[in-house]
């Protein structure tokens, strides 16, 4: 199947006809052909977006809610399409795509098509000086988004809805590793009467198509998710064009475990947040640090529970552990599992690629468990972005949250505990843009999200989204003082 760029309403080709291969990370196979599009193709959408602005800047708040709700309808009307079509692009299980990512992407259209009614802006009456003040919140313009592979129909509407809703047209580009269900989003925007111009897809490389939506002087503003040194170089590029910049980037979050938590509902969840999408997500609790007085117990629990994960077809019902996205990725995690192997670190689960029936090409990788000693070993300081984690145990609170912040990156934590007084102290002391206290990835999209340190700058979701994809603009008017004053 060919993929194209959705540009000025059409699906298109690129200019140059160069094409990249698509796979099924599934079988291993090339299924498809995506566009290789280079500036040519970047500076047609941003034309597009130009000249779709005016009016789609112009157009009431009740229009765009309705073409935006009416987005979200059709996504769930073809949940079943989108989602296999997410499986078979990505590799994760059928029942993940299903039940979070589609809908979730359903959601991100229908939230911010009722927040965007719901914005409000400010005013400041200034006193004694005769004067009142207002915020006009207007539309940037043409702004671009770009996503990573991991959750790919999910982030990839988590942008552009926000950017919508408030009135800017968009140049989007998804990651070249799942390009699927973005393109078929354009077939969906068409039949939701979106106007042309006003949402452009352009698929191709990052170095190539992703840096040309970077570099764009039309662009006023970038909202970009995806590794931290690919952030660093997109940074480095817009800040001397001082564009508007939200980065959401990679994390090495600690997963941090209290002798007195639920311990049932903490290993059922430990579970998924280290291994769910093949661990293949910012938010996974890739340390899990454990209370020395249960750690035994935990780990030879934790290793059973791991052991019972189904490895298989993505397309199955029952498969709980997919492929690898790709095989440069799949290389990636397994040379770090092959590193800890060589100096000395102890495999307690996993650790080897495997063969699926039928699928002897596919990219699939045991779960695997490492036991650390070490907080600054490589294995607890860099990103993985796969099926592993580390474990190790810890004395104290204060020890807990030492290690926990002892990295660079600052995206989420997670805590278990029932103990009131800690659960506040950790909330306050971790360094993170997300903590959550006995649950993980309870997602409320109204709540800011982002990460410290090298896992981002800014915030995106409910109203930080809209302020981000919104200029303010200060509004002095003076007035004279009447006879009654
Ligand atoms: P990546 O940085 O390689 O690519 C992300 C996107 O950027 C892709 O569309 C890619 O084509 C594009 N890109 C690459 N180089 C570019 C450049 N020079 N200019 C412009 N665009 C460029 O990341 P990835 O491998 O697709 O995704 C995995 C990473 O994303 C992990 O680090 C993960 O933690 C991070 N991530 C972060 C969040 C978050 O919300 N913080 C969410 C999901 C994933």
């Amino acid at each position: 199947m060919k993929i194209q760029n959705y540009i000025n309403g059409e699906y298109k080709d690129p200019m140059a006809d160069s094409w990249l291969d698509n796979y099924d990370p599934s079988v291993g196979v090339v299924y498809g052909q995506i566009p290789n599009s280079l500036e040519e193709d970047v500076d047609l959408a941003v034309e597009a977006a130009e000249d779709a602005f005016p009016h789609w800047s112009n157009t009431t708040l009740e229009l765009r809610s309705t073409i935006l709700q009416r987005i979200a309808d059709l996504l769930l009307e073809n949940l079943e399409e989108f989602a296999r079509a997410e499986t078979k692009d990505n590799g994760k299980p059928i029942q993940l795509s299903r039940s979070i990512d589609i809908p979730r992407a359903a959601s991100n259209f229908s939230f911010f098509a009722k927040a965007i009614t719901q914005f409000p802006s400010e005013s400041h009456e200034s006193v004694g000086l005769d004067a009142i003040n207002f915020t006009l919140r207007q539309p940037i313009g043409v702004v671009g988004c770009i996503s990573p592979w991991n959750l790919p129909l999910y982030l990839f509407t988590w942008k552009i809805a926000p950017a919508l809703a408030a009135g800017n047209c968009v140049v989007a580009k998804p990651s070249e590793v799942t390009p699927l269900t973005a393109y078929m989003l354009a077939d969906i925007c068409m039949q939701a009467g979106l106007p042309a111009g006003v949402l452009n897809i352009v698929h191709g490389l990052g170095q190539t198509t992703g840096q040309a939506i970077v570099a764009h002087p039309k662009i006023k503003a970038i909202s970009f998710t995806g590794g931290t040194d690919t952030g660093a170089k997109i940074a480095s590029i817009t800040a001397p064009m001082f564009k508007k910049l939200s980065l959401e980037l990679g994390g090495k979050n600690p997963n941090i475990i209290f002798a007195d938590c639920d311990y049932d509902k903490m290993l059922s969840t430990t579970i998924r947040s280290s291994f769910a999408n093949q661990g293949q997500i910012c938010l996974c609790g890739s340390r899990i640090l454990v209370e020395e007085s249960i750690y035994d117990r935990f780990k030879s629990d934790f290793i059973e529970k791991v052991a019972e994960l189904r490895i298989g077809n993505p397309m199955d019902d029952q498969t709980d552990i997919g492929a690898i996205v790709s095989k440069p990725h799949l290389q990636k995690v397994v040379s770090y599992i092959d590193n800890a192997k060589a100096m000395g670190g102890s495999i307690l689960y996993g650790g080897k690629e495997l063969a699926v029936e039928g699928m002897q090409k596919g990219y699939y990788l045991q779960p695997t468990i490492i036991e650390v000693k070490d907080n600054q070993c490589q294995l607890n300081q860099e990103e993985i972005f796969g099926p592993v984690v580390t474990i190790m145990s810890f004395k104290g609170e204060d020890e807990a949250l030492q290690l926990a912040n002892d990295v660079k990156y600052g995206l989420s934590s997670t805590v278990w505990t029932n103990d009131l007084n800690r659960t506040m102290r950790f909330s306050k002391n971790l360094q993170s843009g997300i903590v959550w206290v006995n649950t993980w990835m309870l997602r409320d999209l109204r709540t800011p999200f982002g990460g410290q340190k090298d896992s981002g700058v800014g915030r995106e979701g409910g109203v930080e989204a809209l302020r981000f994809f919104t200029e303010p603009k200060n509004v002095c008017i003076s007035f004279e003082k009447g006879k009654s004053s």
